[in-house]
């Protein structure tokens, strides 16, 4: 086999991962959104629609930026930048909820579930959902919507209801699983906009699909800009989004090493990370088979992460796939060298990165010593700084 498996197979696995472990009542659902995506991937008024969004809302194409000082710190590297910090909202997510929301819209629903973390989802979905005159309500655990209070009140200042959840270890898992019932009561007329490729089949292909165009317009930057391809593509996985994102256009170019950096936490101990894809084992969470942390009777393990927005116990079936046929490596860093490298990029660079993306330099910082002069590198910059910036200066000092 000359190429890898890039496509889910007809029943929605990468290798043996993913599918759609749901319950009877979504899978009628589920049928309607893969019949409707497949026709939407198929369609040039559909793709021109979400790229004119993309281009005129959201701010795409994202700089690709050499950061030569960064570079120089890191023993003579040639590291790039991808900035979908500079993205309207401020990361990442709304490439894939902008998708969603046309989506829904071709599909005739009339409000948008989510689920949200951080928030920064919800945020992403809210925008879009104002965006189109739809209707929205974001599943929020309660100890998120008190850490996270600046999101909630964009979301609500956005249109949005925002749903606490009381259940479980109330977060991100247990705002999914709130999500998920409601949508089973509201199916006729929501959709269930999903922040990143997790989830049943088809999500984990619908939202790799919306934010591959990070990699897309890397792989183009990078040979204007260096007339070859990168060595090394690094990026931080939470859910796996932004990474597959920047991963996928380069998936068949051999040359080409990724790596995906997880949370650490305070260390590697059940309960205190989320290095899911380092220490994880096969198992069924919110509706995908995939590596999950779990306990040895497959009750989900609590996690850990200063990054709220890696703090998941699960992980997207296409990332174990890489995993599983070692075409990415996966490692972890903790909290406080993410936290390190927040501050180090802001002053070499000027710029102040979300801690999610933060840990991808620091990631990088460590491996530096190992890489030849020059190497070429594209870190995947997945957020801004301004959500953490209250939790840089408590851990940090002023
Ligand atoms: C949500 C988030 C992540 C993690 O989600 P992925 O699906 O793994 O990309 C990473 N960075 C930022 C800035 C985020 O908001």
């Amino acid at each position: 086999m000359s190429r890898r498996q890039t496509l889910p197979d007809s029943t929605g696995h990468f290798g043996p991962f993913g599918g759609k472990f749901v319950p009877e009542t979504v899978m009628g659902a589920l049928s309607e959104l893969e019949r409707a995506y497949a026709k939407a991937r198929q369609d040039p008024e559909f793709r021109r629609e979400f790229h004119r969004l993309l281009q005129n809302y959201a701010g795409r194409p994202t700089p690709l930026y050499d950061a030569k000082r960064l570079g120089k710190q890191f023993g003579g590297l040639c590291v790039y930048l991808k900035r979908e910090d500079l993205l309207h909202t401020g990361a990442h997510k709304i490439n894939n909820a902008l998708g969603q929301a046309l989506l829904a819209v071709r599909m005739g629903k009339k409000r948008l579930i989510a689920e949200t973390g951080a928030g920064q989802h919800g945020v992403a979905t809210a925008t879009a959902a104002a965006l189109f005159g739809l209707s929205c309500e974001v599943f929020m655990g309660e100890d998120d919507i008190e850490r996270q209070n600046l999101n909630v009140v964009r979301m609500r200042l956005l249109g949005a209801r925002v749903s606490p959840v009381r259940t479980g270890t109330r977060t991100l898992k247990d705002a999914c699983n709130e999500a998920i019932r409601n949508w089973v009561t509201t199916v006729r007329t929501s959709h269930y906009c999903i922040g990143s490729v997790v989830g049943p089949h088809p999500y984990p292909l619908l939202v790799r699909d919306f934010q591959s165009v990070i990699g897309q317009e890397a792989r183009r930057q990078i040979l204007q800009e260096t007339g070859r391809l990168p060595d090394l593509l690094i990026a931080c996985v939470g859910g796996g989004s932004n990474a597959i994102g920047l991963f996928h256009a380069f998936a068949n170019d051999r040359s080409v090493r990724c790596i995906g950096v997880e949370a650490g936490g305070n260390r590697l101990s059940p309960g205190h990370h989320a290095a899911t894809l380092l220490k994880g084992r096969p198992g069924v969470l919110h509706g995908s088979y995939s590596l999950l942390l779990q306990d040895r009777y497959g009750q989900v393990l609590p996690t850990a992460s200063i990054a709220a927005g890696l703090d998941y116990p699960g992980v997207g079936p296409e990332h174990a796939y890489y995993k599983l046929t070692r075409r990415a490596q996966y490692v972890a860093v903790t909290d406080r060298k993410a936290l390190e490298a927040c501050r180090l990029l802001a002053r070499t660079e000027g710029i102040l990165p979300a801690l999610e993306p933060a840990h991808a330099i620091a990631y990088l910082e460590n491996l530096a010593p190992r890489l030849k002069r020059r190497t070429v590198v594209i870190l995947g910059l997945s957020g801004r700084g301004d959500k953490d910036a209250q939790t840089m200066a408590e851990h940090l000092g002023g």
